[in-house]
């Protein structure tokens, strides 16, 4: 072929060579390990004189389509596939750094993340500091001698706040350390980080990849250098994923940009009706007039995505009431589906963050999160303006 495609066509040929059979779409390869021809191939198989299958946990032909799809989706030379996202953020991590390592990283980060930062890494000597997303302006100050790793998401969770992803990759560049997105909320089809100088992007696939709440998912891409590094230590700690859900993902992918397209219609609609209802006190949405960041999130991405997060005038007890009245909407622990879902990150996702830290994660008591799905948009608006009553 060699003419460049554009993101849609990428994510609909982008498929694995076809078989004997010459099946249109990909098959699932449901098989743990592949054969050698002989007693030379085998040597040279595994002597790395050739790629080639050899055991599901280090490759597969559906985990590769699916790396493969989202490397042209993110502009990046390679990637590993794992089970979950977590799996990709623990990898990542662990592949990298060494004992006595230190991350810098954004403050409002995934719960997990930030569990995994907080609770299990001092374990192996790998220490953290956050920096508060409103003042990149003093994050020199953080960057010690051991410091090798920048981390941060965009949009973040629940927040939605942006962060200027292209200062962090000038900073990382000048500090030298490697600058890790998890751009899970924006998607591959809304940002590329890549292009804003980050080294790796991470993703649950999970979220909007699948976006029909049925898997679970993780990917790392980004140069061939690091990535080699991260799949030496993965094919032997075994978190990738499994061919059947590679290949539920790379089906997914073909869908990917037409389903955002509609989820980021659904969440404007959504977030311009809760901004005018007298009830809410404040709603934020990257594509909001009205989001302190609003022109950098359009300058990064192409639309809001899904997540809409507001505070409801009578805090805790008004949030307690509009989660027993919705209908429609889920109160589910996942975002991105294709269903609408409801939740209430102070009892949930953030309920051990002291009520400080959930203010500097900008969570309130009484904020409300939705991630928009694809349901009709008078039947989402319909069922929020009752339980709204
Ligand atoms: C869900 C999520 C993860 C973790 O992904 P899993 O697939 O649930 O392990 C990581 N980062 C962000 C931003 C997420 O939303």
């Amino acid at each position: 072929m060699g003419k460049k495609h554009k993101f849609e066509t990428n994510a609909i040929r982008t498929q694995i060579e076809r078989s004997q059979f010459l099946e249109h779409s990909s098959p699932i390869y449901l098989t743990s390990s592949f054969v050698f021809e002989d007693a030379e191939d085998m040597r040279a198989s595994f002597a790395e004189e050739k790629e080639r299958n050899i055991y599901s946990r280090y490759s597969n032909p559906n985990s590769s389509e699916f790396i493969d799809k989202v490397c042209k989706m993110e502009g990046a030379e390679d990637g590993f596939a794992f089970a979950s996202g977590m799996a990709a953020v623990f990898s990542t991590f662990a592949a990298l750094l060494q004992s006595g390592d230190h991350i810098l990283s954004a403050r409002s980060i995934f719960g997990s993340t930030h569990s995994l930062f907080l609770n299990f890494f001092p374990k192996w000597n790998i220490t953290h500091s956050y920096f508060k997303i409103d003042e990149l302006d003093t994050i020199d100050q953080l960057v010690t001698p051991n410091t090798k790793i920048l981390y941060a998401e965009s949009p973040t969770n629940p927040g939605v706040d942006i962060l200027d992803l292209e200062e962090l990759g000038k900073f990382a560049k000048r500090h030298n350390l490697i600058f890790i997105v998890d751009n899970c909320f924006a998607s591959p089809y809304l940002q590329q980080p890549i292009k804003f100088g980050a080294d790796l992007v991470i993703h649950s696939g999970t979220k909007l990849m699948d976006g029909q709440g049925r898997v679970l998912a993780g990917i790392t891409v980004g140069s061939v250098e690091l990535i080699d590094k991260i799949y030496r230590f993965s094919r032997i700690t075994g978190p990738s994923l499994s061919p059947f859900n590679a290949w539920l993902l790379s089906k997914s992918l073909e869908t990917l940009a037409i389903r955002v397209d509609r989820h980021c219609g659904n969440a404007l609609k959504v977030a311009k009706f809760l901004e005018q209802h007298k009830k809410v006190n404040w709603v934020k949405y990257p594509f909001l007039k009205s989001h302190p960041n609003y022109e950098l999130a359009k300058k990064q991405m192409k639309a809001g995505g899904c997540v809409v997060a507001f505070e409801l005038e009578g805090g805790l007890e008004a949030g307690r009431r509009f989660f027993d009245t919705i209908g429609l909407l889920s109160l589910s622990a996942n975002l991105g589906d294709s269903r609408s879902i409801v939740t209430h990150p102070a009892s949930t996702t953030h309920s051990k963050l002291s009520n400080e830290e959930r203010n500097s994660v900008g969570i309130t008591n009484g904020t409300v999160r939705i991630s928009v799905g694809l349901e009709h948009i008078d039947d989402i608006l319909d069922d929020i303006a009752q339980a709204l009553k």
